[in-house]
């Protein structure tokens, strides 16, 4: 069904402990068309988040059709205060309780045990609910304005790169949607970390804002990382994260992923990047400042490249914000061929490694 998108503008920002949150009309009049079962486009300290009320099954549905997303991919609801957790989990492990008060609010969710209030549209069939309380004066205002946890997943059509920038949002989703509150860019750029907390020891089902280092810190033991063969028996079995079995973060040219450690990472994505130039491709890629430096310096002709910069290779937090902006920046070009420029996978490394490798589907080279 058509709608009428309207843009809002709400303060930018960063969360800071103690800040007032800013509630402003804009963002009142945004929890109205929430509550009347609305779709509302909103800024977290992530990526841009759709909204809807999480606990009206009919209103979850319109996020499905308005983003075509799979109906077995479930969504996180998302709170602004701990005593919201109390209607929508049925058990909170200590261990969970001690997550949620180190890296709340934060890019942190939860996998808990749901009570019956969560209506099964939003777990996609799952009686376990993913829960959030992000980090964003927006975010929070909002659904304290709307009285009940959204449901929001990423404000993309499913399989695109999420939206960083209002603009990615309404590139997406104008018509599809009612409202889209413009706060300006997001701050980490990546999606949270997803951990399920319903057996012994936390397992990160996504990896994102939050590293595994930090959590393994915070429980004062293991975290363990869903293995990549679990991940792979979900395209058969049932889903521990179902999220994990979807095209994702897809841009419109066909992306590979270059591993290996510099200087060699930085010739071999010139071999390759020279190579499919001979073939007659137009060749994109998103690489790091220093290998821009580096084949400045060696003098190599980088002319017939669409090369988008996604930061420091000494920053993964400035290359976080860049992946997903600049994989939509390559679908604004010519380009018939993708190369992506690995990073460590350790810290942030882990969740940037994650995306890029679902942006390439799964097609890696190197060392
Ligand atoms: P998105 O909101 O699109 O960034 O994706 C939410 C992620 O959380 C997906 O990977 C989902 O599969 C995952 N998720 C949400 N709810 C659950 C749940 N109950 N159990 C396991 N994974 C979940
Ligand atoms: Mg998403």
């Amino acid at each position: 069904m058509d709608r009428q998108t309207v843009i809002w503008q709400v303060p930018q920002g960063v969360y800071d402990d103690g800040e007032a949150l800013a509630v402003t009309p804009e963002i009142l009049e945004a929890a109205n068309v929430l509550r009347e079962g609305g779709l509302v486009a909103f800024p977290t300290e992530t990526v841009y988040g759709l909204g809807a009320n999480g606990l009206d099954a009919s209103a979850v549905d319109s996020i499905f059709i308005a983003k075509g997303r799979p109906s077995d991919n479930p969504l996180i609801l998302h709170i602004a205060d701990l005593a919201d957790l109390d209607q929508i989990v049925a058990r909170l492990p200590a261990r969970a309780a001690c997550l949620a008060e180190v890296f709340w609010p934060g890019p942190l969710t939860l996998v808990l045990p749901k009570t019956k209030i969560v209506p099964m549209t939003t777990t996609g069939g799952l009686d376990t609910v993913a829960v959030r309380m992000p980090a964003h004066p927006v975010a929070l205002a909002l659904i304290r304005a709307t009285g009940v946890p959204l449901a929001a997943p990423s404000a993309n059509v499913s399989g695109r790169p999420s939206p960083t920038r209002a603009e990615h949002v309404a590139n997406d989703l104008m018509g599809k949607i009612d409202v889209i509150l413009d706060g300006g860019p997001t701050g980490i750029g990546v999606e949270s970390t997803v951990v399920d907390c319903t057996g012994l020891t936390p397992i990160i089902l996504r990896p994102g804002g939050v590293s595994k280092e930090d959590l393994e810190q915070a429980v004062g033991g293991p975290v363990e990382l869903i293995s990549h063969q679990a991940a792979e028996d979900l395209l058969d079995g049932p889903a521990p994260s179902p999220g994990m079995k979807y095209r994702h973060y897809a841009p419109k040219a066909p992306a590979l992923l270059v591993t290996g450690e510099p200087p060699r990472l930085f010739d071999q994505l010139a071999t390759m990047a020279r190579d499919l130039v001979a073939k007659g491709e137009q060749v994109g890629l998103m690489v790091s400042r220093e290998a821009v430096e580096y084949w400045q310096e060696q003098s190599i002709d980088t002319t017939s490249w669409q090369i988008i910069c996604m930061g420091s290779r000494g920053d993964l937090k400035e290359i976080a914000a860049n992946i997903y902006g600049g994989l939509r920046d390559l679908d604004n070009t010519t380009v018939t061929r993708i190369l992506l420029e690995s990073v460590p996978k350790s810290g942030l490394g882990l969740a940037i490694m994650n995306r890029l490798a679902k942006a390439a589907g799964s097609r890696i080279v190197g060392q």
